[in-house]
């Protein structure tokens, strides 16, 4: 309560509540790492994949 982050764009101080800042809208509580940046990249593939599998068995049932 009455927390302040800086953000980590524009520097101003933003609740710590909030999502985006509150004065340039930048996402704040980023993930921070590589580990975290490829776990998002792998859902993005993951779905991609899964998004395939459904075209592939659909062909599949056509054909
Ligand atoms: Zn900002």
């Amino acid at each position: 309560m009455g927390e302040y982050t800086d953000c980590p764009n524009c520097h101003e101080p933003t609740p710590s509540e909030n999502l985006n800042c509150i004065y340039c809208g930048e996402v704040l509580n980023k993930p921070v790492g590589t580990l975290s940046g490829l776990r998002y990249s792998f859902k993005g593939w993951l779905a991609a994949l899964i998004a395939l599998a459904v075209l592939a068995g659909f062909l599949a049932l056509i054909l």
